[in-house]
């Protein structure tokens, strides 16, 4: 429900949906509104893509993009937990999409089932207010970083390896570094680990 303003509006499923977030102050009915009002792009739907996309759904972000060209493969099945054996072979978008629509119908999804490229980046970017980065090469980050960039979006990143792992956001237009402020070029395919 959207009033006048085009604010949103929570209605009484969804008040009770996200009563134990309504009841933080620091959320609250007017956080909840914001949370709704939120559109986020998620660059990939795997090891990364799969918590960020429930969890996003669950507390109620209103809409949600998710680029991933790839299929589930049976060896994805130990870590992307948006993907059930069952969905083995179809394209993560679909199957991300369902589970995320189970789990709160309130949610617009919207897929791309497509590699993303310097050619498709500028015009997907500028549809949501967020990029949440969950992609697992250097070619797909900094392709990320710099479309953010000049989309004027702020970027949450985050990669792991092994039992390490990292994440930040950046937000060059808030004064912050971006991603090649801190990595400057990405590493000789040589010495990239799987
Ligand atoms: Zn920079």
């Amino acid at each position: 429900m959207s009033d006048d303003n085009g604010k949103q509006r929570l209605t009484p499923e969804e008040i009770n949906r996200y009563s134990r977030h309504l009841t933080l102050p620091e959320v609250g009915l007017s956080g909840q509104e914001r949370i709704k009002q939120a559109k986020v792009l998620l660059i990939g739907a795997g090891g990364l893509g799969s918590p960020m996309g429930i969890y996003l759904a669950a507390a109620g972000v209103g809409r949600l993009g998710i680029v991933d060209f790839d299929r589930v493969d049976a060896s994805n099945l130990q870590r992307q937990i948006a993907h059930t054996t069952a969905d083995v072979g179809r394209p993560k978008v679909d199957s991300i999409r369902e589970k995320i629509q189970a789990i709160n119908p309130h949610v617009r999804v919207d897929i791309y089932d497509e590699k993303l490229t310097a050619e498709n980046a500028q015009a997907i970017f500028s549809e949501y207010d967020l990029v949440a980065d969950g992609s697992d090469n250097f070619e797909t980050r900094y392709l990320v970083n710099d479309a953010a960039y000049f989309a004027g979006k702020p970027l949450v990143y985050g990669s792991i390896f092994r039992f390490e792992g990292q994440i930040s956001v950046f937000d060059p237009h808030a004064g912050g570094p971006c991603y090649r402020c801190l990595y400057s070029s990405p590493p000789p395919a040589s010495l990239v680990p799987s």
